[in-house]
């Protein structure tokens, strides 16, 4: 009976002292999108001649992801990423250092050899239904008014990449608290998009 007792009493513990992080970028406060906002700069992490990315507008469909390919800040468990129009973005410092990450995937994400950060994953394949649409983490920007992460895509991803199955309740629990519906594809938005699509070639 004692025995009972105090492995429910550790249970309520360590569920008290254990904070779910997602990512910096929503674990605190979240700020809202600035009307009428027209975009910014993203600069890798680079002390010394960092890649600089101008994005001349406002993204849309911002989310975290759990998947295994898009960049992740050190220690987060998902990724924050946005899209926004392939003609919207420019690299304008150091475009030398860029690499393609995987040249297969079908979004080739171009990163910085030095620092290893994401600057924007742009896709080659015209008949992708997301073709013309890049890729990019807003957290890369100094300026605020960046639309928020309004949703959570392939959680269930992130068990791959070494999240214990144990722990996805509270993870699923604290992005609903968080108001990020979690999704274990993309959301229905972007399901739709992509069904319309593959509707119209067929
Ligand atoms: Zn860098
Ligand atoms: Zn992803």
């Amino acid at each position: 009976m004692l025995i009972m007792i105090s492995k429910i009493l550790s249970f309520f513990q360590t569920k008290k002292t254990t904070k779910v992080l997602i990512h910096p970028s929503v674990d605190n406060n979240r700020f809202p999108e600035l009307p009428g906002f027209t975009g910014g700069s993203l600069t890798c992490h680079c002390k010394k001649k960092p890649v600089i990315v101008k994005l001349s507008s406002q993204t849309a469909h911002n989310h975290v992801c759990g998947c295994s390919k898009c960049w992740k800040p050190k220690g987060a468990v998902f990724s924050q990423v946005a899209v926004i129009s392939r003609e919207n973005v420019k690299v304008t410092a150091n475009e030398n250092k860029l690499v393609v990450v995987d040249a297969q995937a079908a979004i080739n994400r171009y990163a910085c050899k030095d620092c290893g950060v994401h600057m924007y994953g742009r896709i080659h394949n015209e008949a992708h239904p997301f073709f013309g649409l890049d890729f990019v983490h807003t957290e890369l920007s100094k300026q605020s008014g960046w639309a928020p992460a309004e949703f959570a895509a392939f959680v269930s991803s992130i068990i791959e990449t070494g999240t214990n199955p144990q722990d996805m309740p509270a993870i699923r629990e604290r992005l609903l608290e968080l108001g990020l519906e979690p999704y274990d594809c993309l959301s229905p938005d972007l399901m739709d998009a992509i069904a319309a699509h593959v509707a119209k070639k067929a």
